[in-house]
């Protein structure tokens, strides 16, 4: 008879003591954060963060936390996916609270799915911490419902970024689902997503809007037609990060906007600090 010895098997190598907390960061405006977010950040051994990471939120780590910038900025290549996955496996293995922190919500073009697979597989334990994702920080901050009754009734989240050899976005079952489409990681192929979109049954005239570094001091938003919002983007020098967003809520955001002014964003920043005084 052979008996099967069930768990503790000497062979099996040593769970890692610290956990991988991935965590949203929001899109930028540091009174967006959550409770949670903002206390792992204070209480991490390793910070492990994106380009999209502002320094006001990453003030908030310890100073005698270690701090590795894996973000992708103009001129330089960011780290590859697979190398970030072993540096945080890495990390675990030597710290107890390891916060990769993430522009928005992990979940959402984050590449957060592939992390924690990476860890699952490693037996490394983690946690995800959401985060508010840039279409909801956008809509917010540029007083553009994502949903409104009787006019949008779904909201699609959709990459501008299509990967040489990945899957391909249906741009016509977008457009044919109706309700507002929010695009990430559109602008430069604003022009071209406008096309497709117009090819695939939008009215020239469909409300759009760019909103650019949506939350932060330097936010622009830029309203025009589908037909006219690339050119109209581009003149205004509209640039990344940016989140556009395409449908009749966007008129809707003009009435509200006439209506009275977005809340200054100076305040929101006091309330937060407020809220997170130990
Ligand atoms: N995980 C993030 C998205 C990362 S992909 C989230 O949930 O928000 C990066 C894209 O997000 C950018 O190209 C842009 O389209 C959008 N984005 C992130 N921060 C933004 C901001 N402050 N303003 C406008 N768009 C933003």
């Amino acid at each position: 008879m052979i008996a099967i010895a069930e768990g503790g098997s000497r062979a099996r190598p040593r769970r890692p003591r610290g956990v991988v907390h991935l965590v949203g960061a929001g899109p930028g405006d540091p009174g967006l954060l959550t409770l949670r977010a903002a206390r792992l950040i204070r209480r991490a051994d390793v910070l492990v963060h994106d380009a999209l990471v502002g320094e006001d939120i990453l003030a908030l780590a310890a100073p005698a936390a270690e701090r590795i910038d894996v973000g992708k900025r103009a001129g330089r290549r960011g780290v590859p996916q697979h190398a970030i996955n072993r540096l945080l496996i890495e990390a675990a293995g030597r710290a107890r609270t390891v916060v990769r922190l993430k522009g928005g919500d992990p979940f959402v073009f984050g590449r957060g799915g592939e992390e924690a697979l990476a860890l699952a597989a490693a037996g490394v334990r983690f946690r995800v911490v959401p985060g508010i994702t840039a279409a909801a920080g956008a809509a917010a901050s540029a007083g553009i419902p994502l949903t409104h009754r009787s006019l949008a009734h779904a909201v699609t989240l959709v990459t501008g970024h299509e990967e040489e050899g990945g899957r391909r976005v249906d741009w016509e079952a977008i457009a044919g689902a109706g309700g507002t489409i929010a695009i990430y990681m559109g602008l430069g192929r604003l022009e071209e997503i406008a096309r497709r979109l117009r090819a695939a049954g939008l009215a020239a005239d469909t409300p759009c809007a760019v909103v650019a570094h949506a939350t932060l001091p330097e936010q622009r938003t830029v309203t025009a037609p589908l037909s006219g919002i690339a050119r109209a983007a581009a003149a205004a020098g509209a640039a990344a990060p940016a989140l556009i967003l395409v449908g009749d809520v966007v008129a809707v955001g003009e009435r509200i906007r006439a209506h009275g002014p977005v809340p200054r964003k100076r305040r929101v920043h006091r309330a937060a600090r407020a809220a997170l005084a130990p």
